[in-house]
C-alpha cells in the first residue's frame, strides 16, 4: 500500500487522482492525506506535493504541463533573466480550468505526451517554434 505524498513524489509531484488510484490508493486516503496537509487539492481529480513547482503547480491547475520558453527555462536549457509567462500544453483536445491569478497561455498542439509538470525539451522546443516562430526561437537559443 502506497502512503499519497510517497507515491504522488515518486510521480513527479503532480497527478491526476485516478492516476494514484491506478496504484491502489483510495479517495479516502487522498482526501485524508489533504486534510492533513500532506499534499494539495489543485482541483477536483489533481493533487501536488508541497514540494512542487509554483510553475508548474500553476500549469496543472490550468489543465497541462508547462512549455515553450518557461520549460526551457525551467529544465535548465536556456537562463533567462526573467520568468517567461507559462505556456501551458493542455493536450490536443485538452480543457482549460479557470483559476486564480491566471495569465496561462494555452496550446493545444498535438505533440507531447506529458499530463503535468514540465514537457520534455523536445516538445518544448518544438512548441516555441510553433507559438512564436524562427525569430524568437533563434533570439532565445543565442543568450546561452
Ligand atoms: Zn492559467
Ligand atoms: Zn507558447
Amino acid at each position: 500500500m502506497f502512503d499519497p505524498h510517497d507515491l504522488l513524489t515518486r510521480l513527479g509531484g503532480l497527478a491526476q487522482g485516478a492516476q494514484l488510484q491506478d496504484y491502489g490508493v483510495s479517495r479516502m486516503q487522498l482526501s485524508r492525506a489533504v486534510r492533513n496537509g500532506q499534499i494539495e487539492r489543485l482541483r477536483p481529480g489533481v493533487f501536488a506535493t508541497h514540494g512542487a513547482a509554483d510553475a508548474e503547480r500553476d500549469a496543472a491547475r490550468h489543465g497541462g504541463a508547462l512549455t515553450c520558453a518557461a520549460a526551457l527555462r525551467h529544465l535548465g536549457v536556456w537562463v533567462m533573466s526573467t520568468e517567461p509567462p507559462p505556456h501551458v500544453w493542455v493536450g490536443r483536445r485538452g480543457r482549460v480550468y479557470p483559476h486564480s491569478g491566471c495569465r496561462c497561455v494555452s496550446h493545444y498542439f498535438r505533440t507531447g505526451r506529458v499530463r503535468f509538470g514540465v514537457v520534455d525539451v523536445e516538445t518544448a522546443l518544438l512548441h516555441l517554434y510553433r507559438c512564436e516562430g524562427e525569430e524568437s526561437f533563434f533570439a532565445h537559443s543565442s543568450r546561452r
